[in-house]
């Protein structure tokens, strides 16, 4: 099967791991989006991953629930998301399935963040009442 790169928008196959032509790495994900795109030609059928609904919450997930540090990421997540729709109806497929993968990536990075902060946290928090405990007994 045959699928474009996103880079030089060369026709190069859909087992590269890298471009022939212009030798950027192709992933995984794009590759099989890419086929998924081309099994079912009509647009309804196959559509990226928009992320916008995702990389919004996490946005106020970052300000609401104080792991500013995840902000970054869930922004970039934003913008990359904000692209994809625009992006596949003007019939830029490759550039859709890019910007949802890297919006996806940028948003499972900063979720991650968040949880282990939270992760964190709670351990401190579940640390310190052990320690009053133990005081309390003694
Ligand atoms: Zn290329």
């Amino acid at each position: 099967m045959l699928i474009k790169c996103f880079k030089c928008q060369s026709t190069i196959s859909d087992r590269a791991v890298s471009c022939p032509y212009c030798g950027v790495e192709i992933s995984y994900n794009y590759r099989t989006q890419y086929r998924a795109y081309i099994k079912s030609p009509i647009s309804e059928k196959f559509h990226p991953k928009s992320w916008l609904l995702e990389s919004l919450l996490l946005v106020l997930a970052s300000v609401l629930l104080f792991t500013i540090w995840c902000l970054p990421f869930a922004v970039a997540s934003c913008i990359y998301a904000n692209r994809v729709e625009g992006l596949w109806k003007s019939g830029d497929i490759d550039g859709a399935i890019l910007a949802s993968e890297k919006a996806g990536k940028y948003y499972k990075i900063g979720l991650w963040i968040g949880i282990g902060t939270w992760i964190i946290i709670i351990l401190i928090f579940c640390l310190l009442i052990i320690l009053i405990l133990i005081n309390i007994w003694h």
